[in-house]
């Protein structure tokens, strides 16, 4: 089984492998609360991008280390990418951009990003 985050439009999207996550996470840090994502993470190999590199926005800040990805077209954010603290290739995917996920029913972690 797999599932779909994708933007308003379609243009830029993520397949990931397996099955929707019980659980998320939320983030108070600058970025993730202007934006209101609600984050699950998996591996790199996990996550199959679809993103044409001439629509897809790429926002840096802090210690550049987070890719906060977005549509060019239509502004949304179904993923970011980067690299844990072990040097591993990440995707966060919002879940606020998979349509078939009950965001009520997940059980959130919040992240005090903010102090980072
Ligand atoms: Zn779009």
């Amino acid at each position: 089984m797999s599932y779909r985050s994708t933007c308003h439009c379609g243009t830029i999207s993520a397949t990931v492998s397996g099955d929707l996550p019980a659980e998320a996470m939320t983030c108070n840090c600058s970025i993730c609360r202007r934006k209101g994502t609600v984050l699950h993470f998996v591996s790199s190999d996990e996550a199959a991008l679809d993103a044409p590199t001439d629509k897809l926005g790429d926002y840096t800040f802090n210690k550049d280390a987070i890719h906060h990805h977005f549509c060019m077209v239509c502004g949304c954010t179904p993923f970011a990418t980067g690299t844990d603290p072990q040097g591993n290739e990440m995707v966060a995917v919002n879940l606020r951009c998979v349509p078939e996920c009950d965001l009520d029913q997940l059980k959130l972690t919040t992240v005090d990003g903010a102090s980072f």
